[in-house]
């Protein structure tokens, strides 16, 4: 049975003041807080297994690879990959696009073509800006309407032979808008050859991922967006296209024989690992997977949306509030501005000085902003721990910053 009043117990950075209220942390798209056992999990590696993995015969090395290999196939069942070595550790979502743009140089020619959509994270933009510089490939962006929903009918026209990548986010951090990804990739391999990329930093957090039912070729997300420790990401890439990538970092462990002469890299997914991981976030990032399984995601979608809609349902019944993507299929984020009230960050300030963190700004998704034709929104995201009081206490803190501000 969801109890929220167990699983708040389990985060006690929540249970604190903040200018002197009690802290309604609302930030949680830009990173989430982290439950006692992950953090457990992180302490007692470094108090009891800290080692280097994969290269050492003594008895520490062994245990913290073995602990960090069984991270790797919780997370693997956790998106259900088919192999555990399609799982490959990363810093984080950025890290991981960056990879994959930087892999495919050599398969990528003039005129070729990329796909990303207008609402992309900067972090799935300027890689493959870069990727285009490096190459003379061209990027193409599909549109969206007034609500933010993407306008995928023009991919009928956008897809063919030199489409070569399509990039998107499943959920998109500035909106929280949920985008048609099984009809853009089902488009995609119908009218191309091209790979599939799914930022899923948004989605991973709030939806069960299965790869191989959505058949994109590689998903990223950041350990840290779904409870744990910062500095941890997967790149999931499908067995027979990472194969065929070439790696990204040289260094130490990707290598299965190295000299002067030539070097030949090690199998998956080591591949992709070079130099030392990660290792105690890396097995944290296991125990964040086995946190959410254990809350399941049918419970976590039932609340998180819960969430979603009593916030939006109270903050239009405000005067002079504009929630962007309103009309759209949307999951963990409400994004908004007071109309008069100046920048996103003067609300901000205010929700601040009441405990309550909101983020403000761009977003990193300049190009949305643009979109809308200002310069930030004020952003609230949910996370499983949050509460419908909390959602009262907010929408309290918009009226006051409303009567200061307007
Ligand atoms: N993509 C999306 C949709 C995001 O929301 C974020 C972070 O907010 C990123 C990419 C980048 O993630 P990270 O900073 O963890 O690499």
């Amino acid at each position: 049975m969801f109890d929220i009043n167990h699983i708040r117990a389990q985060f006690p950075i929540l249970n604190q003041q903040v200018n002197g209220k009690p802290l309604v942390y609302l930030d949680n798209a830009a990173t989430s807080q982290k439950p006692i056992s992950v953090l457990e999990t992180w302490k007692k590696y470094y108090e009891t297994i800290n080692a280097n993995v994969h290269r050492g015969i003594h008895t520490l090395s062994q245990l913290a690879t073995e602990e960090m290999e069984l991270s790797r196939q919780k997370i693997q069942k956790f998106i259900n990959a088919k192999h555990d070595y399609e799982v490959i550790f990363t810093k984080g979502t950025t890290e991981g696009i960056n990879l994959v743009a930087y892999a495919l140089t050599n398969q990528i020619k003039k005129d070729d073509e990329i796909i990303i959509s207008y609402l992309e994270h900067h972090s799935n933009i300027v890689p493959w800006q870069m990727l285009c510089e490096r190459t003379g490939a061209k990027l193409k962006v599909i549109p969206m309407d007034e609500n933010g929903i993407l306008q995928i009918d023009v991919l009928d026209s956008f897809l063919n032979e030199k489409t070569k990548i399509v990039s998107l986010n499943q959920v998109s951090n500035a909106l929280g808008i949920v985008n048609p990804i099984e009809q853009i990739i089902e488009k995609t391999r119908r009218l191309s050859n091209a790979y599939v990329l799914i930022d899923g930093a948004q989605s991973a957090p709030h939806f069960k991922i299965d790869v191989q039912k959505l058949d994109c070729d590689f998903f990223v997300f950041s350990g840290h967006k779904m409870y744990a420790p910062m500095g941890t990401g997967i790149l999931y890439g499908k067995e027979s296209v990472l194969e065929n990538l070439h790696p990204f970092h040289g260094g130490g462990e990707m290598i299965a024989v190295c000299s002067f002469e030539k070097t030949t890299y090690a199998g998956l997914p080591f591949k992709f690992e070079a130099g030392t991981p990660n290792v105690g976030g890396n097995i944290a990032l296991g125990s964040a997977v086995d946190f959410i399984n254990q809350i399941g995601h049918d419970s976590l979608q039932i609340h998180e949306n819960e969430l979603l809609t009593y916030a939006q349902k109270k903050l239009l019944e405000l005067d002079g509030i504009k929630i962007y993507g309103e009309k759209a299929n949307r999951t963990g984020v409400v994004s908004f501005n007071l109309e008069g009230a100046g920048i996103a960050s003067d609300t901000g300030m205010i929700l601040d000085k009441m405990g309550i963190a909101v983020r403000t700004g761009h977003h990193c998704t300049q190009p949305i902003m643009d979109f809308f034709n200002i310069a930030g929104t004020v952003r609230a995201s949910f996370a499983v721990y949050n509460t419908l009081e909390e959602i009262d206490i907010l929408v309290e803190g918009v009226k006051k910053a409303q009567r200061m501000l307007v």
